[in-house]
């Protein structure tokens, strides 16, 4: 027998569960806006936060080198470190919470996911044997990361990191550069979001990976209740990450596929066949769990900033009102401003990710002596030759004189095809400055 019509649900709960949507969309939505947003300052060389600082899953690269050497990796900062804390313990208190309700990479796939929906009729699915074995993929690639920046002490991932890519969307002829391998997998996942539904959460992410694992520990979980279920399969469809909920074993959602999002539970028609919560009896109301999920994510960033621990800006900056500039050129030149991706502590240091292991050796010795406060690895091979000498402030003809240049090489070129039309690597070319 179906349900009787007293068991759908009523005009109340269908807009309490659209509530619950636009919630979620607006968080995701305003996450993102803030990412790009407060990376494109730093980008462009306003005070801003790095996409480094931004990306919770530096916390983890980073956590070996702090564990053995008391030390972050390069371009890590504490802040760094406190939020990848507050994703482990949302993940513990509410699975993938993180990935459904706040990540701003995952709201971007699920923003193309809207595109798909109206181009396709019905979207695709991908073959069942193929996805199963992609699925595995994130976990590879969450040992390999892990390993490798461990292994290299560096941010290893960053070049092919689509999540950097979209952190330096505003300087174009970097992304297509430095970090071009990254941009390709960007490309890729939102086109591949247009067609399948959070392609790299389900194919790629290390992150949502390592909180599907530390999730399958947590008590919270998506529950169907089978007497009251009508199959109407109605979650099954909806649910982005292709889980059959409604045949869930012994009614309960334990994949560690689940991101948490509450979709299934939105779009159920009957009253109380499927809840979100700790346990049959401890439910909680998906717009509830989205400010819980919110809680257990900012409050203690909240603390932390409180205690003055919470920082997200290279040292130098610190102090600084985000926004403000930090340096104009006269002469123009890639976005007219300095893009400090470096910092004073060697813990807080943001290098232009290629230049590293090409500095790596010269940094060792530390053979240099600063000019104007500024070391070789402050600057970035796309500074022109006419920014390098306003930063340093030096005379472009004394620029020119310790770099070997002739006099009638032109200003505008940038550091990177300097040293490569001298025949020298950027890290040598860039040290000749300081010796
Ligand atoms: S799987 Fe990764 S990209 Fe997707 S939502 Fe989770 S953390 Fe974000
Ligand atoms: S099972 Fe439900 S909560 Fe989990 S991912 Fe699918 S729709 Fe979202």
């Amino acid at each position: 027998m179906s349900a009787t019509p007293a068991a759908l649900i009523g005009k109340r709960e269908k807009r309490l569960a659209l509530l619950s949507r636009i919630l979620r969309w607006v968080t995701l939505g305003s996450l993102l806006a803030f990412v790009i947003s407060a990376t494109a300052l730093h980008t462009l060389g306003y005070v801003g936060p790095s996409i480094h600082a931004l990306c919770p899953y530096g916390g983890l690269e980073s956590m070996l080198t702090l564990v053995t050497v008391g030390t972050f990796l390069k371009r890590i900062v504490i802040g760094t470190f406190i939020l990848f804390g507050s994703t482990v313990l949302l993940a513990i208190f509410m699975r993938r919470s993180f990935c459904g309700q706040i990540c701003a990479f995952g709201g971007l796939q699920e923003f193309f996911g809207k595109i798909g929906n109206r181009l396709f009729k019905k979207r695709p699915v991908m073959p069942q044997k193929l996805d199963r074995v992609l699925r595995y993929l994130k976990y590879v690639v969450l040992a390999v990361t892990a390993a490798m920046a461990w292994i290299t002490g560096e941010l290893w991932i960053t070049p092919y990191d689509p999540f950097n890519a979209l952190g330096h969307l505003a300087d174009f002829n970097e992304l297509l550069t430095s970090y071009l391998v990254g941009f390709i997998v960007l490309v890729i996942t939102l086109l591949g979001s247009i067609v399948y539904d959070r392609f790299f959460c389900k194919y790629l992410c290390p992150a949502g990976a390592l909180y599907g694992l530390i999730g399958k520990a947590s008590p919270y979980a998506v529950r169907v209740e089978e007497d009251a279920c009508i199959h109407c399969g109605k979650c099954s469809r909806a649910c982005p990450m292709n889980i059959d909920v409604m045949n869930a074993k012994n009614g309960k959602v334990t994949s560690a596929e689940c991101i948490n999002c509450n979709e299934c539970v939105n779009v159920c028609p009957v009253q109380g066949a499927i809840h979100t919560g700790y346990s049959k009896k401890f439910r909680i109301h998906p717009i509830v769990a989205t400010i819980l999920a919110l809680a257990l994510f900012f409050v203690p960033m909240g603390i932390a900033a409180a205690t003055g621990s919470m920082q997200l800006l290279p040292n130098k900056y610190v102090g600084l009102p985000w926004g403000s500039e930090t340096y104009t050129t006269e002469g123009g030149g890639e976005g007219g401003h300095e893009d400090e991706e470096s910092a004073e502590g060697e813990d807080a240091c943001e290098t232009e990710e290629t230049e590293v292991s090409e500095a790596t050796e010269a940094e060792a010795d530390e053979d240099y002596v600063p000019i104007n406060g500024y070391s070789p690895n402050d600057l970035r091979g796309s500074y022109t030759l006419a920014q390098t000498a306003d930063l340093l402030e030096l005379s472009l003809d004394e620029l020119y004189a310790r770099l070997g240049l002739p006099s009638d090489y032109p200003s505008a070129s940038t550091l990177r095809v300097a040293a490569t039309d001298m025949g020298m690597g950027l890290s040598d070319f860039k040290h000749q400055l300081f010796d």
